[in-house]
């Protein structure tokens, strides 16, 4: 965080640059295609864009041959060169990148834009920036179980890639957790609201994305949190509704099956967005909340 606020300014908050390296470490973590950036700052340039498209020296390190290409590639900390590899002057030049586009979140999305070329990217940073600044951090990885872990009674178990059996042939994306009606249904991480509201296949469903591009995927609910709405944050533990058997039908179907949670999370690379199973993941948050309720 201390790298991010030593190369913010007025035009570029450090939670813009923040946003980036995450997103970036983010699609790193899950494509093989993609080198990982072997440092503290994982955000990457390509040879192109870092040293200018008609450079005959990709690897160029000097400020001078690089501007006269066209290059973006900057010194950052004072030492003569621009090198791809140090990590203060590629903060410093992505701010230099983000600022020439103007002080507002439209021209912070446009800056993302015209470097990414994809609206499901822009759309990622722009809720990882919003996360960063609403807690003012970058520490956002806790995780909770999604439904009490006292006082309710619930059972799950991994059932990943099941047939099942309404609407064709589709495997089972998903850990579904029985519990009785209306049992709160909380959020497991940190996020974003992307989805709320009717399916065909989910019933009353929520869809969360957190600062590590996964979405969260609520479905069945009996009923929403009133209090919430699309575009709102969330943190662990946030009443997200209660459990139910709504779905398998046009609005309002219930009933159709014993009530749970169907709880589902998707990873998006950069590219495509695809199901995993997130059935150890839920283990290890039950340990979690269970752990936070020993210590109160
Ligand atoms: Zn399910």
């Amino acid at each position: 965080m201390s790298m991010y606020l030593q190369f913010q300014d007025y035009i570029v908050p450090w939670y813009y640059l923040a946003a980036i390296d995450q997103y970036e470490r983010n699609i790193q973590d899950v494509r093989k295609d993609i080198p990982k950036r072997d440092s503290t700052v994982a955000i990457q340039f390509s040879k192109e864009y870092w040293a200018g498209a008609m450079n005959p020296v990709p690897d160029d390190t000097s400020p001078f041959t690089i501007k006269y290409f066209g290059g973006l590639g900057l010194d950052g900390n004072g030492d003569g060169l621009a090198s791809a590899d140090d990590d203060e002057d590629v903060l410093f030049t992505m701010s230099n990148y983000l600022s020439k586009f103007g002080p507002s979140e439209e021209d912070f999305k446009i800056a993302l834009w015209e470097y990414y070329q994809s609206e499901m990217v822009v759309k990622q940073i722009l809720s990882i920036a919003k996360m960063y600044k609403h807690f003012n951090s970058i520490d956002l990885d806790t995780h909770v179980f999604p439904v009490p872990v006292r006082g309710y009674n619930y059972s799950y178990r991994g059932t990943w890639g099941a047939n099942r059996g309404w609407g064709g042939r589709r495997i089972h994306e998903g850990t579904d957790i029985f519990a009785g009606y209306s049992t709160p249904v909380v959020s497991t991480s940190y996020g974003i609201i992307e989805v709320m509201g009717w399916n065909e296949f989910g019933g009353w469903r929520v869809g969360i994305r957190d600062n590590h591009n996964t979405y969260h995927y609520y479905a069945h609910l009996a009923y929403f949190n009133k209090g919430l709405k699309v575009g709102d944050i969330v943190e662990p533990g946030t009443l997200l509704g209660g459990v139910g058997s709504t779905g398998y039908g046009k609005e309002g179907t219930s009933g159709k099956f014993p009530p749970h949670l169907h709880y589902g999370m998707y990873k998006f690379n950069g590219r495509t967005e695809w199901a995993f199973d997130p059935y150890p993941s839920l283990v290890q948050w039950e340990k979690y909340s269970k752990q936070l309720l020993k210590k109160k």
